[in-house]
């Protein structure tokens, strides 16, 4: 199988089930418990803590362990813009991308639904970025927090998002990033990004499902979410996964120790990929930006086709992608993302995405280009199968 999906999660890296296997036998304390065993868990955490610290360029005590990127996600819009609106009513607009993961919109729409929030989206150009006029032109006096993901998960188009931050900035309001698919290929210092909070997700990066991180900046006020016995300082409570947490700094690390070579080693790989597809496949379209990109997507629509019925074809042949992100996979609507992209309902009902990590290699991408080309081709002669 040549395995194209991994925008929706990876394999655990052996480096990091290693670095979490004392954490799950001889050494399962518990960080709050008073005995040794509890010592030594709190002391793993710690150090996971720093670990990502370190690759952030924050302090530890910025940095708070989460179930996952959704989690994250939800913390930071959720947690800032309460804070903010409880320290003053009259902060209730909350400002978006017309492109943000479900994790990120969904919690504004809670906002919108239960708290008196009004969200503003900004729009997107035709490859999926959001320019600083545009975000410029919807912050308001009474705007509590902008969150802009810094790089996507279905067409892979990275925002300018030092850029994006210093426009909020000037305005005085916090603005987040969703980081989730741009960590492990693009650098993540939260200060040269000038974000007040950021997310990631382990699973996206060879650590296991279930772990995430969020980085919020100094003394920025976070309303919990979930609330107990006032763990990751009464921002998170709940006893730490500690096994995940280790694992996650592990795989960051990794990740960021080796991240501008195969970055640049992917996206060969991925650009000689994307020509072999527009030139084998006719009428194949590019979707996203061509040159600001995640190295690790390439995703196109395929006039004529369903994109479901593709990715079946394709499976038959042994290529697992995806014909859109996860989360909207088997689901009949277009992809929202696509339509934001100005891209016509029809049209984005034949997006597949193909998604790479590190150890992609060429002969796997010629064949899969090969096989893209001979599924489409079936696709269009036999007309679409039910997806
Ligand atoms: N944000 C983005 C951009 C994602 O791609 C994903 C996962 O697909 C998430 C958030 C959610 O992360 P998790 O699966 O860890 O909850």
């Amino acid at each position: 199988m040549i395995f194209l999906d991994a925008a929706a999660t990876t394999p655990v890296r052996r480096e990091v089930l290693e670095a979490m296997w004392p954490f799950l036998t001889g050494e399962f304390g518990n960080p709050s418990s008073h005995h040794s065993l509890g010592a030594s868990a709190a002391t793993a955490l710690a150090d996971a803590r720093k670990t990502v610290a370190n690759v952030l360029g924050c302090r530890p005590g910025e940095v708070t362990f989460t179930s996952g990127g959704t989690e994250a996600d939800n913390l930071a819009v959720k947690g800032m813009a309460l804070a903010r609106q409880a320290a003053d009513p009259a902060l209730n607009r909350m400002v978006i991308s017309a492109v943000e993961h479900p994790a990120v919109e969904e919690s504004a729409r809670y906002l919108e639904r239960f708290h008196g929030f009004t969200v503003d989206v900004v729009p997107v150009d035709h490859a999926g970025r959001v320019t600083a006029e545009a975000l410029a032109a919807v912050l308001r006096p009474e705007t509590a927090l902008v969150s802009i993901m810094y790089a996507n998960n279905e067409v892979g188009t990275v925002q300018s998002v030092a850029d994006l931050a210093a426009v909020a900035r000037e305005q005085g309001v916090p603005f987040h990033t969703d980081a989730v698919q741009a960590a492990g290929w693009l650098p993540l210092d939260v200060k040269a990004l000038g974000v007040d909070a950021l997310s990631i997700s382990g699973h996206k990066l060879g650590a296991p499902k279930g772990c995430g991180v969020l980085f919020v900046r100094g003394r920025t006020r976070v309303e919990p979410l979930v609330h107990g016995g006032g763990q990751e300082r009464g921002r998170r409570s709940g006893t730490e996964n500690v096994a995940g947490a280790v694992g996650l700094a592990t795989a960051l690390t990794l990740a960021h120790a080796d991240q501008e070579r195969r970055a640049a080693t992917v996206v060969r790989l991925r650009d000689a990929f994307i020509t072999a597809v527009l030139e084998g496949v006719p009428g194949a379209v590019l979707t996203g930006d061509p040159v600001n990109r995640l190295p690790s997507i390439a995703s196109f629509c395929f006039p004529g086709t369903s994109g479901e019925s593709v990715l079946l074809e394709l499976e038959r042949q042994g290529v697992v992608c995806s014909s859109g992100s996860a989360c909207a996979a088997g689901s009949d609507s277009p992809s929202a993302v696509l339509l934001a992209l100005g891209i016509g309902g029809e049209l984005a009902q034949t997006a597949v995405r193909f998604s790479f990590d590190a150890s992609v290699t060429e002969a796997d991408l010629d064949a899969a280009a090969a096989a893209v080309q001979a599924a489409v081709g079936r696709v269009r002669t036999l007309g679409h199968m039910p997806g």
